[in-house]
């Protein structure tokens, strides 16, 4: 009797070269052609990317095969081995993981794999929910990846909002070079595919964004909302150099999957990801180099939000907030600054506008002319006739908001994996679309 078998693989690369989804592609594509057959497209899971010592996107993996019972020993040995073989280690450390899973994924994991997209999880955590859970779990060198590894087949991304991304591997001969693709057919796609793709391209600085930069084995990823699109939009590439095999991933990516957790200011602590809602309690600071810092309050406290200059037109908006602005800030929480947490703004959500005023000086009861203050505390004088105006006071104006009650992000070079493009569909999750319509072979492309 077929069941389902679930691996989890996380954290196999370092800044000396890999990518775990590169592992979990070779892996899927072995036992594809040992002809097992997979119940899913491999998932791409980002984790809580405010995890400071997850530099690189905080990215879990998992694949999905029918086996039989009597296989299960062979997928996992194939699995083993293959996370080894394409493990690239640093001294700086690397904590490749891999997790196994029978049947149905249980709640207790489901569970736990929300929580690793907004909290700071334990080794020790992750051991007894996959104990709970009748999950395997290998650590092949340091033990941090097991979380990654057992979370990503917990993510439920069949049933959750998700996109999906296609991403070219280069061949071995390849890797450190400089990358070879032809950025003009990179910027037709992304005009062609513009509701369809999302962060191909960054607009403002003209930089091509599919195409990462290091030792990795990425040559480039599309993003986008169904399998048939990013592969569409691949096809439409013109590439100078050969690959070595290409997947499409299911993932929730331009999600805002850790985003979703409501919080109270009191309970922020460092390293979460999630949204606050509150009161702007104070005019916005303007730091050096252009970052903006805001203090917000609600019923439980007060912090401060800090939404820095890379972030664009998201740090231009929150410049122009008013005390008494009802906003809701999403992002992640760094270390107290003087007893106060502070928020990391990803996303910000002005809800409602308190009304600008300027007081003005009052026109002269004798002429009309403007009026102008004598001094400081003093009374008003008309500057055209000199008469002076004994009662008169200034007189509130209300004055144009910049600013709109909408949702502000930043621009597509400063966003995170998870952060949700503006462009995004409604129902982009009931995607019917089978993997298995899906093998595309590297040979057609060289
Ligand atoms: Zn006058």
């Amino acid at each position: 009797m077929l069941t389902e078998f679930h691996i989890g693989i996380d954290d196999t690369d370092s800044e000396k070269g890999g990518c775990t989804t590169y592992t979990a592609t070779v892996l899927f594509q072995e036992l594809f052609s040992r002809g097992f057959k997979p119940s899913d497209f491999p998932w791409l899971v980002r984790l809580n990317p405010n995890i400071p010592w997850k530099t690189r996107g905080n990215g879990a993996l998992a694949v999905h095969f029918f086996v039989e019972e009597g296989q299960i020993e062979e997928v996992q040995r194939v699995g083993m081995e293959i996370v080894e073989k394409t493990t690239v280690a640093s001294p700086s450390g690397t904590d490749p993981a891999v997790a196994f899973l029978k049947g149905q994924v249980p709640t207790v994991l489901r569970e736990y794999s929300t929580r690793a997209l907004h909290d700071v999880l334990t080794v020790r955590d992750a051991r007894t929910v996959a104990r709970r859970a009748n999950a395997e779990i290998h650590a092949l060198m340091g033990v941090r990846g097991v979380i990654g590894s057992l979370a990503a087949i917990g993510a439920g991304l069949d049933s959750v909002e998700h996109t999906f991304e296609i991403i070219a591997y280069r061949t071995r001969e390849n890797l450190g070079s400089p990358r070879r693709i032809d950025h003009a057919s990179v910027k037709l796609m992304s005009v062609k595919y513009e509701n369809k793709t999302f962060n191909n391209f960054d607009p403002e600085s003209g930089r091509v964004l599919i195409s990462p930069h290091g030792l990795d084995p990425v040559l480039l990823g599309i993003r986008g909302y169904s399998p048939q699109d990013v592969l569409s939009a691949f096809n439409d590439l013109r590439l100078c150099e050969e690959i070595e095999r290409v997947m499409i991933f299911r993932t929730n990516q331009g999600t805002n999957a850790h985003l979703g957790k409501m919080r109270r200011t009191v309970d922020l602590k460092p390293h979460q990801s999630g949204a606050v809602t509150g009161r702007v309690d104070d005019m916005p600071r303007i730091l050096r180099g252009g970052h903006v810092i805001f203090p917000l309050s609600d019923d439980s406290g007060l912090i401060d939000c800090a939404v820095y200059r890379p972030t664009g037109s998201l740090a231009i908006a929150a410049r122009d907030l008013l005390p008494g602005d009802r906003v809701r800030a999403s992002g992640g929480v760094r270390g107290l600054r003087r007893g106060r947490p502070t928020l990391n703004v990803e996303r910000l959500e002005v809800i409602h506008l308190a009304e600008k005023v300027e007081h003005q000086n009052p026109a002269c009861e004798n002429c009309g002319g403007r009026c102008e203050s004598m001094g400081r505390g003093q009374r008003l004088r008309c500057k055209k006739c000199g008469q002076r105006n004994e009662n008169a006071s200034k007189i509130p104006v209300r004055q144009e908001r910049h600013l709109q009650p909408t949702i502000y992000i930043p621009p597509p070079r400063a966003r995170r994996h998870l952060t949700a493009p503006d462009s995004r569909p409604r129902n982009v999750f009931q995607q019917v679309a089978r993997v298995d319509e899906f093998q595309i072979r590297a040979e057609d492309y060289n």
